[in-house]
C-alpha cells in the first residue's frame, strides 16, 4: 500500500511549498484534513466539511474515531500504528464514516505523514465513493433478484447490433460459454421462422422512447421449444448511443396453461353440445306428438332423460373440478361396507348388458370416508374402462386388505397406456389422445378422483403396459381402533 516516499524528504518539500500547500488545501475539491498522531482533527477544508455535513469549527479538535463506523475503528488504529510506530510515509484505507445527518459516507482515505517542528502530523485526503458503493450494492441486489426471478437482462446496441446479456439469458437459451458472442443475427437465428420475421421487424422499426414487447418461440440446444417474453425500451444514452434495454423470461408454462384452457373450453363446449343437441331433438319430437302420442313417446322421453343425465354429469364434473382446484372439497365421512358400496354404484354397467363386471375380494371390509365420493371414484375408473377399453368385455374390481390400507383395483384387458403418458394421467385436463377429433372426456375424471382419495389420506395409481390392459387403483387407510368417525372439513 505504502510508497517509497521518504518522510524527511517530503517534510523538506512541504516546508518549501508551504504557501502553495495552504492554497491547495483550502481550494481543492478533494476533502482534506490534517490530523495528529492521536487521530485528532486539527484542520479541515471546506470540501471535507461539505462531505460530512459538519462545519469546520464543529470538526476541529474532535477525533476521527468519533465519526468512524464501528467495524472500521481497527483499521484506523492500523493506520496509526503504520505511520507513527513503524514510520511509514503514507497509508491507504477504505472506510465508512457517519455524516451529521446520520447517513453513511464511503471514502478512500490516503494519508501522508509530515513533521512540523518535529511534531508528527498527517495530511489526509478523503475520496467519496458512496454513490459507486450504493450502485454496486444495488447491482448485486438486482443480480440476486434476477437469479431468483428467472428473469434475464439484455441490451441491443442499435448501431453495431451487438447484444450484451446477463447470466440468466444464457441459462434460458441453454448456452454454456458466457464468452459466446451474441448479436442481433445470432439471436434471430434461434427463433422459429414465423416469429423470427416479426422480431426482426420490431428491431428494425423501433425508435427512441418506444416500448418493446414481444413473445416468441425458440428452439433450445436440447431441441425443446420455449416461449420467451421480451420487454424493453429503445433509449439514447447520454453519449448518444441508441440501444434497446430490456428483460426477458421464460413463459412456456403460462403459454401451455393458456392453451390447455383454450382446449378445455372447446372440449367442454363440444361435450355439452352433443347431449344438448340430442335433448333438443327429443323435445322437439315430443312437442310435435304431445297431443297425439305415438308408440315412440316413451322411447323419446327415455332418450331425453338420458341426454339430460349426461349434461348433469358433465356440469357436476365441472363444478367438482372447480371446488377441488379451490380446495373446497368437503367430505361427509361415515363408516361403510366397501364391497357393497362398489357393487351398488356400478349396476349401470352390468344393466347395459355389454360388459361383465366381476367384483372380488373381502366382502366384509369396512372403511371410513365419504361413501358417495368414493363411489364416484370407482364409477370413474369403471366408466373409463368401458370408454377406453371398449373391447375388454370383462372388467374386474378387486378389493384387498393390505398392511395399513385397503386397496381397490379396476382391471381391464384393453389397449393399455404408453409409459410416458402414465405420470400425467391424474393431471388436470389431461387426455391421452390430445390430437384426435373424437372427444373422449374433459380430462377431469382422474384428477377429481385423485383429489378425493388424497383428501381421505389414500393414494392413487395405475399399472399399465401397451397391449396388456390397465389396472387403475386407489387405497384408503385402514380403520384404526381409536379413530373417530368425523366430518372432515
Ligand atoms: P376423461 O374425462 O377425458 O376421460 P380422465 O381424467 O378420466 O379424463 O382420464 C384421463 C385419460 O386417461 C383419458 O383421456 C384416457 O386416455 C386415459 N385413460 C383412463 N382410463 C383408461 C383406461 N382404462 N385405459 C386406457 N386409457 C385410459
Amino acid at each position: 500500500m505504502e510508497t517509497n516516499l521518504d518522510p524527511n524528504d517530503y517534510q523538506r518539500k512541504f516546508s518549501e511549498c508551504d504557501e502553495r500547500f495552504e492554497a491547495i488545501f483550502r481550494l481543492t475539491s478533494a476533502a482534506s484534513k490534517i490530523i495528529d498522531s492521536d487521530l485528532t482533527i486539527l484542520r479541515v477544508n471546506d470540501a471535507l466539511a461539505d462531505l460530512i455535513g459538519y462545519s469546520a469549527d464543529e470538526l476541529t479538535g474532535t477525533k476521527i474515531l468519533d465519526y468512524a463506523c464501528e467495524e472500521d475503528k481497527q483499521h484506523w488504529h492500523e493506520l496509526q500504528d503504520a505511520m507513527w510506530q513503524q514510520g511509514k510515509p503514507n497509508f491507504h484505507l477504505d472506510a465508512c464514516i457517519y455524516k451529521k445527518d446520520g447517513s453513511l459516507a464511503w471514502v478512500h482515505v490516503t494519508t501522508i505523514a509530515f513533521k512540523e517542528n518535529n511534531v508528527p502530523y498527517a495530511y489526509t485526503i478523503l475520496d467519496d465513493f458512496t454513490a459507486r458503493k450504493q450502485l454496486q450494492e444495488s447491482e448485486e441486489k438486482l443480480n440476486t433478484a434476477l437469479q431468483y426471478s428467472k428473469m434475464a437482462v439484455w441490451e441491443l446496441d442499435l448501431l453495431d447490433r451487438s447484444i450484451t446479456r446477463s447470466e440468466g439469458f444464457d441459462r434460458l437459451f441453454g448456452l454454456n460459454d458466457p464468452k459466446t458472442v451474441f448479436n442481433e443475427a445470432t439471436l434471430l437465428a434461434w427463433f422459429l421462422p414465423e416469429d423470427r420475421e416479426q422480431l426482426e421487424g420490431l428491431f428494425q422499426s423501433i425508435t427512441t422512447g418506444e416500448d418493446f414487447d414481444f413473445q416468441g418461440r425458440i428452439y433450445t440446444n436440447d431441441g425443446i421449444i420455449k416461449w420467451i417474453n421480451f420487454q424493453g425500451r429503445a433509449e439514447k444514452t447520454p453519449a448518444g448511443k441508441e440501444k434497446i434495454l430490456g428483460t426477458l423470461y421464460d413463459i412456456t408454462r403460462e403459454k401451455q396453461a393458456e392453451r390447455e384452457k383454450d382446449d378445455f373450453i372447446s372440449i367442454a363446449s363440444h361435450e355439452l353440445k352433443t347431449p344438448l343437441t340430442s335433448l333438443k331433438g327429443s323435445l322437439q319430437v315430443l312437442e310435435r306428438m304431445k297431443d297425439k302420442p305415438t308408440p315412440m313417446f316413451p322411447t323419446m322421453v327415455q332418450q331425453a332423460v338420458k341426454s339430460m343425465d349426461k349434461v348433469t354429469t358433465l356440469v357436476d364434473e365441472l363444478l367438482n373440478a372447480g371446488r377441488v382446484a379451490e380446495g373446497q372439497l368437503h367430505l361427509k365421512k361415515t363408516r361403510f361396507n366397501l364391497f357393497r358400496a362398489i357393487e351398488e354404484c356400478c349396476l349401470h354397467v352390468t344393466a347395459a348388458g355389454t360388459y361383465q363386471l366381476l367384483t372380488e375380494g373381502d366382502k366384509g371390509l369396512e372403511v371410513e370416508g365419504d361413501s358417495e365420493r368414493i363411489q364416484r371414484v370407482v364409477v370413474n375408473y369403471v366408466n373409463n374402462a368401458v370408454k377406453y377399453a371398449p373391447r375388454s368385455k370383462e372388467i374386474t374390481i378387486r378389493v384387498e386388505q393390505q398392511a395399513t390400507s385397503v386397496k381397490v383395483s379396476v382391471i381391464d384387458k384393453g389397449p393399455g397406456i404408453a409409459a410416458e403418458k402414465i405420470p400425467h394421467l391424474f393431471d388436470r385436463f389431461y387426455r391421452v389422445d390430445q390430437s384426435g377429433g373424437q372427444y373422449s372426456g374433459l380430462g377431469l375424471g382422474l384428477y377429481i378422483s385423485a383429489e378425493i382419495i388424497k383428501k381421505h389420506g389414500g393414494e392413487v395409481g395405475v399399472n399399465s403396459q401397451p397391449g396388456q390392459g390397465s389396472t387403475f387403483w386407489f387405497t384408503l387407510p385402514t380403520i384404526t381402533a381409536e379413530r373417530n368417525i368425523a366430518s372432515s372439513p
